[in-house]
This record gives C-alpha cells, sequence and structure tokens, in this order.
C-alpha cells in the first residue's frame, strides 16, 4: 500500500514532513549535480529535487539514470515553493522498482502527443496501453468515472432497480444493417444493440429499471461520435409518457453536468474546458421542439432534407452548432423509426419519440420515447415493417399479459462524456476505442 499520495503534498497538508511517494517518472531534467524529477502517480504530479551531495555519488547517479515512466519509490521532505504546483520533494532516498531500458525507452514522446498528423493518431492508437498513463488520457479517464457516477446515482437516488439484459440476442432493435453476427453452436446469433426489449420484459416486475452496459453496432461509416462497442445506460419505466421519459433524460443530463463541475472542475480546466459551458447545461431547462420544425430550420438554413428522414450526423451538427443548452427534438414521422415507437394517437404520421440533441455541434446523446404497447398494435405495427414475429415473441408476450403504457430512453455514456468534456473525437473519452478498424491492441 501507499503511505503518502501526491494529492497529500500538493493539498499543502504535508508541508516541512517526510513522505514516501510511490509513483512513475514523468519528466526528468537537470546536470551533474542535482537532478530534477517530476513523479507522477495517480493522483497528480510533483518535483522532486535530487541533489548529489545529499544522496552521495552511487544513490546520485542510480536516480539520475531513471528514464521516463521508471517507477520507483521516493523519500524526503516536502517543501513549500513559488514555483508551479507549489510544493516540491527535497529528496533523501530514491528506490528504482521498474527501471526503463535505455535501450527501449518510452515510445509516446511529447512531440507525438502535440502532434496533429494522422500518422501520429494511428500510432497513439497502437499505443494506447501506455497511452492511457498520459495526463490528458487519466482526466478524461477520471471524467469518465464521475459521469458513471452521477448516471447511477441519479437513478438509485430515485428507487430505480438495475437490471441486466442478455448480450447474445436473436432479434434486432436498431435495424439489421448494424447488426453484428455471432456463431453460435451451428446457429447464428447476435450482439445486443440495446437492452431495451429485455427491459420491456422485466418493466412489468420492476417498473422503474435503468442499466449501463456496453451496446454493439455494426457501424461501417467511421464518424467522430460512433463506435462499434459504446456504453448505454438505459432506463425504462412504467406508466411513463414520452414526455415524462423526457423529463427523467433532462434531469440526469444536468445532474451529470453538476456532478462534474463538483467533481471534476480541475480536470476539466486543465484540459480547457469553458466551466461556463458546463454550469449553463447543469442550470438551464432543455427546450423541446417538433422534428418537422427542426426540418423547417434546416431547410431555412440551406441544408438538403426531406420531410420523413431521419437526422444523421451532418445535419445534427448544423442544427446544433448555436444551441446554447441540449434540445430535445420530438414527434419523428412514424416511417424513420420503428416498430416499438408509440404512434401518436393525435396524427398517425408521427411516433411519441424524443432525441436529445447536444449543443456545440456534438448532436444526439439520447434516443427514446414511449413504446407501442397493446397487443393488437405491435402485430400491426411487426407485420406493417416485414419484421419476422418470431425472435420478438416474448416482446409481444409482454403486451398479451397485461400490457400498459411504458416508455424509456438510452443515452450514449461516452457520447456524454465526449461532449462534457469538449472532445474532438469520441474515441478520445474511451480507454480502447473499438471501430470497423481496429480491435487491438
Ligand atoms: P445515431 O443516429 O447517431 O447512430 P441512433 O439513433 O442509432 O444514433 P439510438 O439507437 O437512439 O441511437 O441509441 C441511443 C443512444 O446511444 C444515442 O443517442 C447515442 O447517444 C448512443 N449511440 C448510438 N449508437 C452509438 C454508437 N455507435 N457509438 C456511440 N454511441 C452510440
Ligand atoms: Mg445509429
Amino acid at each position: 500500500m501507499k503511505a503518502d499520495w501526491v494529492s497529500d503534498v500538493l493539498s499543502g497538508n504535508r508541508d516541512h514532513k517526510s513522505v514516501e511517494l510511490k509513483g512513475w517518472v514523468h519528466r526528468t531534467r537537470g546536470n551533474k549535480n542535482i537532478r530534477f524529477v517530476v513523479l507522477r502517480d495517480s493522483t497528480g504530479s510533483v518535483q522532486c529535487v535530487v541533489k548529489r551531495d545529499v544522496l552521495g555519488d552511487e544513490a546520485f547517479e542510480n536516480a539520475a539514470s531513471a528514464l521516463i515512466e521508471s517507477s520507483m519509490i521516493v523519500r524526503g521532505e516536502v517543501v513549500p515553493t513559488d514555483r508551479q504546483h507549489g510544493h516540491e520533494i527535497q529528496v533523501e532516498s530514491i528506490e528504482i522498482i521498474g527501471p526503463v531500458d535505455p535501450e527501449r525507452p518510452f515510445p509516446i514522446t511529447e512531440s507525438a502527443m502535440e502532434s496533429a498528423d494522422s500518422g501520429e493518431t494511428e500510432f497513439l492508437l497502437d499505443q494506447r496501453h501506455l497511452y492511457l498513463r498520459t495526463s490528458r488520457m487519466t482526466t478524461m479517464l477520471k471524467i469518465r468515472s464521475s459521469v458513471f457516477g452521477a448516471i447511477h446515482g441519479y437513478f438509485r437516488d430515485l428507487d430505480f432497480i438495475e437490471y441486466q439484459a442478455p448480450n447474445f440476442v436473436a432479434g434486432a432493435v436498431e435495424g439489421g444493417s448494424t447488426l453484428f453476427e455471432v456463431p453460435y453452436f451451428g446457429r447464428t446469433a447476435y450482439l445486443t444493440q440495446s437492452w431495451q426489449l429485455y427491459a420491456e420484459a422485466a418493466m412489468p416486475a420492476l417498473e422503474r429499471l435503468y442499466t449501463i452496459a456496453p451496446s454493439f453496432r455494426a457501424e461501417k461509416s467511421r464518424t467522430r461520435r460512433h463506435l462499434t462497442e459504446f456504453w448505454h445506460a438505459e432506463m425504462e419505466i412504467a406508466w411513463g409518457s414520452n414526455d415524462e421519459v423526457m423529463a427523467h433524460g433532462e434531469s440526469l443530463v444536468r445532474r451529470i453536468a453538476k456532478d462534474l463541475l463538483d467533481d471534476r472542475s480541475d480536470e476539466l480546466q486543465s484540459i480547457d474546458r469553458d466551466l461556463n459551458l458546463i454550469a449553463r447545461y447543469a442550470d438551464n431547462p432543455y427546450p423541446r421542439m417538433r422534428y418537422d420544425e427542426a426540418v423547417e430550420t434546416l431547410q431555412g438554413m440551406g441544408v438538403e432534407i426531406e420531410w420523413g428522414q431521419d437526422l444523421d450526423y451532418s445535419k445534427e451538427k448544423i442544427l446544433t452548432k448555436d444551441f446554447d443548452v441540449p434540445h430535445f427534438l420530438t414527434h419523428y414521422p412514424k416511417i424513420a423509426k420503428p416498430f416499438y415507437h408509440r404512434v401518436d394517437p393525435d396524427d398517425g404520421n408521427y411516433v411519441l419519440c424524443h432525441d436529445l440533441l447536444a449543443p456545440e455541434g456534438y448532436g444526439e446523446i439520447i434516443g427514446g420515447g414511449e413504446r407501442t404497447w397493446s397487443e393488437e398494435e405491435i402485430l400491426k405495427r411487426i407485420d406493417e415493417e416485414g419484421t419476422p414475429r418470431d425472435p420478438y415473441q416474448f416482446y409481444i408476450d409482454v403486451r398479451t399479459y397485461g400490457g400498459v403504457p411504458h416508455g424509456g430512453f438510452g443515452l450514449g455514456v461516452d457520447r456524454v462524456c465526449a461532449w462534457l468534456a469538449g472532445a474532438d473525437h469520441i474515441r478520445e473519452v474511451i480507454p480502447f476505442p473499438r471501430d470497423s478498424r481496429r480491435v487491438t491492441p
């Protein structure tokens, strides 16, 4: 175990005391008689001052030989300074635990990190297991952890039950074109695209349920916001209308923004994220707009879009560039959505659904709505679509035995992380991103 953390030193409550720090060499410089070793642990980094006249020749040479990412135990006194971070360690001893061979130095250099060259991007993705240690990635992973925590917190505070669905499934939720086929003992199974259909089966048992789980989609086109394996926070409520489901989506996203402000302001600032934006997303209501209005707005902007088309990323990007907070788009055309979306009883051309679009050009982060809930209607919708009934028999049964109005949504956790962190690309916020070209490392 560790006696002291770098964060203890930086907080000031170890000033003038002896500490023992365990960590990795982040950077090192100096001359023949004094070395400045920046030591990193999971909580931060601090400069350690290593002097020949304090350690003696042999120990000094040994310490000076430690290359970047060598692991070590450092003992010394914490001294407040005027320099960066305000604290440094006057080192009394250094023990190298995992040395780095000078023949094989740490491959990620600062210039590789800063280069926008696409070759460097591929290189950094190949080195992802080592890239995780960089301060930018570590920051993203901490933000990500807080986003997961906020989601669990939101639902648990409201007495939702966390519920798990299978990942091997027989049918599609989101359409066949993004289904991953898996050979399954002489048959074909698929990786789940969503927890939803199995959550609906548990809806009459639990009434309020949620999950955070991976979903899988064979997204062929590579975009800044699609992964083939992504983390999906989904919820389902019995007796819930489209409006009630939307209210949960809004409260959840605002809670995530608020928790990030409370817990991760330092991290957000360290990656130059404007905290005023996050505060705005936490504090303000999210307007609702019907699909038709969005289409008219886009047409007014000269974008080519026909009524009835789903909005793809390029269109959402244009639409959301000038949004100051997330907006809900509701009432999509029935022809744009799968059978489980409930048709609007007031106008059969539309379904009672919503997408939540994040501002700054990020676009969709939530998709949800009311479900087709009567047996008669679900059979009609399945048949209309030409979808085989067989894989969905369990889904139909939920309606046959005491069907009730219900609804829910799915939130793309990685997309929310990318948006709130201000990342250019979704792969910046997940440790090992998966897309159509990459399953390694
Ligand atoms: P898109 O049109 O952007 O592909 P979708 O309509 O397919 O999204 P839904 O099926 O409604 O998305 O899924 C719910 C949420 O899951 C989305 O709002 C999004 O946040 C997230 N999501 C969907 N597909 C992906 C993906 N391939 N990678 C990351 N997140 C995704
Ligand atoms: Mg999709």
